[in-house]
């Protein structure tokens, strides 16, 4: 069965297509749609409710995901595909959090995954995952994207870029949230 999802974002698509195995994965990006909700849930409500007029009677799906940092006071944010200005630039984005971070010794941060769900008969639905970690003083691996060589994970010594997508769909913001939402999608497939 398909699963419509407002993202053009390829390792998002690859993530969801791991975890959400057996669903014909549709990426349909909501192009132009302003995402200016306060929080996450809001702005995948936003996204989610854009494709799902286009595609009702079907499953539809929006993600919106990014990361927490204490000593930031909780920035990037729904900042964080453009903590460094327009338009997304990771390596920016990436330098810009290692330069606020100077000097700063409590790194403790976290990811925030929300995915607004649509089911056929209009439903909405909407669930959250966290993963907690910290941010590391240099990046590390090669693997997965956005700011994955910086952010190690509770339990681990590794970043997220030098796991591989397995351990990091197991732990990861996304793969817990995605968890819920193969709850909510059952045996519909
Ligand atoms: P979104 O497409 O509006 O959800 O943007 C989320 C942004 O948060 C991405 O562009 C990344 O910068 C960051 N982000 C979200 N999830 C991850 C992840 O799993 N690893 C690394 N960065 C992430």
């Amino acid at each position: 069965m398909k699963l419509y999802v407002a993202t053009h974002n390829a390792h998002k698509i690859r993530e969801i297509g791991e975890i959400l195995a057996g669903w014909e994965i549709v990426p349909d990006d909501p192009e132009g749609v302003e995402e200016n909700a306060p929080d996450f849930i809001g702005n995948a409500l936003i996204k989610v409710r854009v494709i799902a007029a286009r595609h009702r009677g079907d499953w539809c799906m929006a993600d919106d995901s990014g990361l927490e940092v204490k000593a930031l006071d909780g920035a990037p944010g729904v900042r964080s595909a453009r903590y460094a200005g327009e338009p997304s630039n990771t390596p920016n984005n990436n330098a810009l959090l290692l330069k606020n971070l100077v000097g700063v010794s409590d790194r403790t941060a976290n990811f925030t995954c929300a995915i607004a769900l649509v089911a056929p008969d209009g439903t909405e639905h909407t669930v959250e995952g966290k993963c907690f970690g910290h941010i590391a003083e240099t990046p590390s691996g090669a693997a997965g994207f956005g700011y994955d060589p910086l952010f190690v994970p509770d339990g681990h010594a590794k970043s997220f870029a030098d796991l591989t997508a397995e351990e990091k769909n197991a732990i990861s913001h996304r793969g817990r949230a995605l968890a819920e939402v193969r709850q909510l999608l059952g045996t519909d497939k």
